[in-house]
């Protein structure tokens, strides 16, 4: 059945009769599955008008309020977790279990957000002059616009919703075209609680119609965007127009250094995780393994047999699954090409390097490629794929260049029993995180920020909290 969907825009689901519509498709076996609005500038104007006018109030309210209003959303997705977890499988193709995954953790993001309500504190300053005192308050920065990914499209919704609701914004949000069922499914879900109309809006659209009216309009605060390099481009092109301010969450291309003295089972158990989960479609998952040569050999081999181990398939329709297919044809065409090309360059492909032969679904084989160099593409470009390159390096010294000359600068890990080896990888690597011999997985409460082109700003914790805050500061002098 092919639903059509309609944008929820100041409490209600609006009907855009005359807007042109995005067919999305199940990427395990391409069939249509609902119809959603390219909503056009009109419909924006609309949304920010109505996020705008909803703000004063919400902003008024004592944030344990606003807290408890997401706390009835974090609730209602709980109750609708196993439907919500089948509507993003089969729109975006990662195995149900992993889609469970991820409304749990979305849910409990919206709480853990709800729980800084007392704790959005400002500061008092010592002032120069007598009788003055000097308050630095955290206010809301106003209208804010979400702009999502297809990879976790229902987290990333709390990742933007949440700190910026608690903190007395309102918000306008776009799924990603590929993506935007799950959203819909989140907006009716919030339209059953108590949350006043206005402060959660959701438009859908594509980049070039919905987003950059978004991006470019001149009441929004705050553009928080998830997506890719060239996209976090054009965004701060369009926000330089009205000085909006961005918080950028873009590529990665995590490099894993592997030692000598690691454990290779764990490191191997690891870092495969990485190209499995989602596919390998996730941007903080390791994306090149630079290892010690002593024990390059073992380590690929071990990489190969789990590699080789993994099950793909129609997550709907096959149990006991690790992968489900691409996320679109473009994906699966850019990672065959990018093998293509690693081959041509001189890379081994160890295993897979190929199309998986299958009847339907983007299905990409799991591929291990060994003895990669520095100058290849595979190397240096984000994959988004399963798909692992190997490089064999001489010791940390050459593993930790490498690691750092890359425009990327998201995360980052290391595999060793060595402390001394570990703390000298985290002086001197140059990422917003590293994990120490365990899988690359961030959690709610730390920071997750990119350095080059990863990005600007960043989310999670306390830090991530106050990026959707201004500061406003009060020098009040009595007599
Ligand atoms: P994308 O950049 O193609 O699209 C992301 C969103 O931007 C979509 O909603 C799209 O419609 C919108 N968009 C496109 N052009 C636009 C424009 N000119 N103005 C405004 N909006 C526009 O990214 P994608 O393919 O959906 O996501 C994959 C990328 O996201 C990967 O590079 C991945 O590494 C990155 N990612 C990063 C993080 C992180 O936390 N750093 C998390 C998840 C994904």
């Amino acid at each position: 059945m092919v639903t059509k969907y309609s944008n929820y825009v100041n409490g209600a689901f609006i009907d855009a009769p005359s807007e042109a519509t995005i067919e999305v498709l199940n990427p395990a076996d391409h069939s249509l599955i609902a119809l959603i609005p390219d909503s056009a500038a009109g419909v924006v104007d609309e949304a920010v008008a109505a996020a705008r006018s909803a703000q004063r109030g919400w902003e008024k309210l004592p944030a344990i309020q606003r807290a408890g209003f997401l706390r009835q959303i974090s609730a209602k997705l709980r109750q609708h977790r196993d439907r919500l977890a089948e509507v993003i499988t089969r729109e975006q193709g990662k195995v149900l279990g992993l889609a469970k995954v991820e409304v749990d953790f979305t849910a409990d993001y919206i709480d853990y957000m709800a729980e800084w309500a007392r704790r959005i504190e400002g500061e008092v300053i010592p002032s120069d002059r007598p009788n003055e005192s000097i308050f630095l308050l955290r206010k809301p920065i106003g209208v804010t616009a979400g702009i999502l990914p297809w990879n976790f499209p229902f987290f990333l919704i709390a990742r933007k919703m949440a700190p910026a609701l608690i903190t007395g914004n309102t918000i306008v949000v776009k799924p990603s075209e590929e993506t935007p069922i799950n959203a819909f499914e989140f907006a009716k879900l919030v339209a059953e609680t108590d949350l006043p109309p206005g402060v959660f809006n959701l438009v859908s659209g594509r980049g070039a119609t919905t987003g950059v009216a978004l991006t470019g309009h001149p009441d929004v605060g705050l553009v928080s965007f998830t997506g890719s390099v060239a996209t976090g481009q054009a965004i701060m092109k369009a926000a330089a127009a009205n000085l909006t301010r961005v918080n950028l969450e873009l590529g990665g291309k995590a490099p894993a250094i592997v030692l000598a003295s690691a454990n290779l089972e764990l490191a191997a158990k690891s870092i495969v995780a990485s190209r499995t989960i989602n596919t390998g479609q996730v941007c903080n998952c390791a994306e090149r393994v630079y290892v010690e040569a002593s024990v390059a050999e073992e380590f690929t081999d071990r990489v190969v047999k789990l590699m080789a181990a993994t099950r793909y398939g129609d997550p709907l329709r096959e149990d006991g699954l690790d992968m489900g297919p691409l996320v679109n044809k473009i994906g699966l065409d850019k990672v065959a090409a990018m093998v293509e090309r690693a081959r041509a360059e001189g890379a081994e492909i160890r295993l897979g390097g190929k199309l998986a032969d299958r009847a339907a679904g983007f299905h990409y084989e799991p591929t291990v490629i060994a003895g990669c160099r520095a100058d290849m593409e595979i190397m240096r470009k984000e994959i988004f794929g399963p798909v692992l390159p190997i490089q064999t390096v001489g010791g940390l010294d050459e593993a930790i260049a490498l690691a750092n000359d890359c425009e990327y600068g998201l995360t980052s890990s290391i595999f060793t029993d060595d402390i001394n080896a570990a703390m000298q990888a985290v002086r001197e690597l140059s990422f917003g995180e590293t994990y120490i011999n365990r899988e690359h997985f961030e959690a709610m409460q730390g920071f997750h920020a990119g350095r080059r082109k990863s990005g600007i700003g960043g989310a999670d914790g306390r830090h991530g909290l106050m990026e959707y805050t201004e500061t406003h500061v009060v020098y009040l002098q009595t007599h």
